[in-house]
């Protein structure tokens, strides 16, 4: 299924132009016609990305945008009607990601619409990820204990991200090696067992902490407990 996204625009031609178009590139598009209820859905649904108009009956677009905010940090792309500075300031200001003015490309809107979903991706792959004291910083690409720098490798320090991403989750010695190794990498799966030795080493008995737990006969996981 494609990203949801919700589409909150009075004028109906407009937003049902929207939706096909959204639907053909594989889309799952919900519409509100009216502010408040955009509010409410927005609020209560889990949405990829919010399209909101700024004139809308009910609840302006503006004043929306200031309710999603105090909850939520999902993408919005807010559809102006003039090309208003005021406008897209004060958007931008209350935490819209980004704006195009009416009437637009359809092209536009999908580039725009591609690009702030790619943000989003790329923003929970920045996220800082922690377990146990220990803090994993993907942008600095830095492990520390307790304020304390660990120093670990390329590999030790992906494996330890991909881990911690999935954190209570059991990862098989094949997922991990997919996603912290090349493809093309022949070396086997007990490349994973070496490196968990590895952290295991730098981390949990330096340390003296059980982060990095064995599933026999599955791989491994790390808990937070
Ligand atoms: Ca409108």
């Amino acid at each position: 299924m494609g990203a949801k996204i919700l589409l909150i625009e009075d004028e109906e031609k407009l937003a049902r132009f929207v939706e096909l178009e959204l639907n053909y590139e594989g889309y799952d598009v919900t519409k509100a016609f009216e502010g408040r209820e955009g509010c409410r859905l927005a609020l209560s649904e889990d949405f990829d990305l919010i399209l909101l108009d700024i004139m809308l009956p009910g609840l302006s677009g503006m004043e929306v945008l200031r309710r999603i905010r105090r909850s939520s940090s999902v993408p919005v792309i807010m559809l102006t009607a003039r090309d208003s500075v005021t406008d897209k300031v004060s958007g931008l200001d209350l935490g819209a990601d980004d704006y195009i003015t009416k009437p637009f490309a359809i092209e536009e809107l999908l580039a725009r619409i591609r690009n702030a979903l790619r943000r989003k991706a790329q923003g929970r792959e920045d996220e800082a990820l922690s377990a146990l004291g220990l803090r994993l910083e993907p942008k600095g690409r830095t492990v520390e204990y307790e304020g304390q720098p660990v120093e670990l490798t390329k590999k030790e320090f992906d494996l330890l991200h991909c881990l911690l991403k999935n954190k209570g989750m059991v990862m098989t010695r094949e997922a991990l090696l997919e996603n912290v190794w090349d493809f093309d990498f022949d070396g086997g799966t007990n490349a994973v067992d070496v490196y968990i030795r590895f952290l295991r080493g730098k981390i949990d008995e330096v340390y003296d902490i059980k982060l990095i737990h064995t599933v026999r006969g599955v791989g491994y996981v790390i808990k937070d407990e």
